[in-house]
């Protein structure tokens, strides 16, 4: 009798690919989509390995396969071997050794270690936090494994000594395609009752690992936050974030001696914790303003009573989650810039943003173009943004580069 792991790891069918749909694999992009199914042989488990081949026989790789969801199967190699221990180790120690570049640490303590696709283990995310890690199962392939992967991570970080807690957080809407449910708990150790402290380019921050947004705080717009730290940009300044959450550009913006820092969010609980961020690396700031509510109608009661800033950073949440939503998304996005540019003081600064992966570079630029011509204002691309360098793009999957953004000079 085969253990489970050892049954997992190897494929328990053949995945035949219907004549003509092998081209993207062939090319390593990592989706195989139901339409592209010829058939399945074999009685394979949903989440388990299958051999994919083309019509003519020709093998391809192994796929992990779950006839729940539109996207059927998931490469995980190119080459024929086991979905194995030895599989699972090599494949993360490579994602984490791909970010040593960085040099992060000890400045920074909080970045992604595991980019799912985009760091050929589709479904897996992996986040680390000062000694704690946060993972995400996106895909049932993964899930049916975390036990099995929980061991080599534990194994991989921290110099072989243990995390002080594993964080499963697999409550991302995109597991309901997959059939699966909603978890978000502590699967090893224990997290401090208060929360959990990090380091970012030297800024501390505390994160809710359990209940915050993603893993806890955006660590895709580290690189676009640390330029809110630079004096040159907002010293003396006055400046608006937009959609704040945990206040990760307000701390920045108020270390680097911005005049005031005004961070608006619906949340009230995000902006508790974004006054305790901000305060936390720059003690004594009375000038600076929480407000609570809808940025749209707080930016029009700016534009009615004529207040204006230096800096306005807009990085609001995904507004399309299909292909259906994104003329709705660029009205939004279009609204949003219009009103931001309108209350910016002349060569003032926008940091402008889209996390929406329907809505392509090309396409924002254009939108943000429409509502400087609407607003009748001259804008200049000082910078154009992107997510965080952790946050790894796979050429064969462009899908990955999901946050763009333009940091832009209005007059
Ligand atoms: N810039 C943040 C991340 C923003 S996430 C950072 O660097 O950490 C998006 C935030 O927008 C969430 O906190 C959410 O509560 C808030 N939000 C969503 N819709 C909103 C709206 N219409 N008005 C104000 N805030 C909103």
């Amino acid at each position: 009798m085969l253990s489970k792991t050892e049954q997992l790891a190897r494929p328990q069918g053949v995945l035949v690919l219907k004549k003509g749909r092998e081209k993207p694999l062939i090319n390593r992009h990592p989706w195989i989509f139901s339409g592209a199914i010829d058939r399945i042989e074999g009685d394979p488990t949903p989440g388990d390995a299958v051999s994919v081949i083309t019509r003519n026989g020709d093998f391809i790789g192994l796929a992990g396969w779950n006839p729940a969801s539109q996207i059927t199967g998931r490469m995980m190699t190119w080459e024929d071997r086991l979905l194995d221990d030895e599989f699972w180790e090599e494949a993360i120690a490579q994602s984490i050794g791909r970010r040593q570049w960085l040099d992060l640490e000890p400045e920074t303590t909080g970045y992604r270690l595991i980019n799912g696709e985009s760091d050929g283990i589709p479904g897996l995310i992996v986040d680390k936090y000062d000694r704690y890690l946060v993972f995400q199962c996106l895909t049932k392939v993964i899930d049916v494994r975390k036990h099995q992967i929980i061991e080599h991570l534990k194994a991989l970080t921290f110099q072989g000594q243990s995390p002080l807690a594993i964080v499963e957080r697999s409550d991302a809407s995109v597991r309901k395609l997959e059939g699966l449910p909603q978890i978000a708990e502590v699967v090893f150790g224990e997290i401090p009752e208060g929360g959990v402290w990090f380091k970012e380019n030297q800024l501390s921050f505390k994160v809710d690992l359990v209940k915050g947004h993603k893993s806890g705080f955006y660590l895709d717009q580290r690189d676009n936050r640390a330029l809110l730290g630079l004096e040159s940009l907002v010293k003396d300044k006055d400046v608006l974030n937009c959609f704040a959450y945990t206040g990760g550009f307000s701390a920045y913006a108020a270390k680097a001696n911005a005049k005031s820092v005004t961070s608006v969010d619906t949340s009230v609980p995000s902006l508790t914790l974004a006054e305790e961020n901000v305060q936390k690396n720059s003690p004594d700031r009375p000038q600076d303003e929480y407000l609570a509510g809808n940025v749209f109608d707080v930016l029009r009661h700016y534009q009615e009573e004529n207040v204006q800033f230096d800096v306005i950073v807009l990085d609001p949440p995904k507004f399309a989650h299909s292909a259906k939503d994104i003329k709705k998304a660029t009205r939004g996005y279009r609204d949003i810039n219009l009103l931001g540019m309108s209350l910016l003081k002349p060569g003032g600064t926008l940091l402008t943003f889209s996390c929406s992966g329907l809505i392509s570079a090309d396409l924002f630029q254009k939108v943000v173009f429409g509502a400087a011509v609407d607003a009748g204002r001259q804008a200049t691309v000082l910078k154009q943004l992107n997510q965080s360098n952790d946050h790894v793009v796979s050429l064969h999957f462009p899908e990955g580069h999901y946050l763009k953004g333009l940091m832009l000079e209005i007059r």
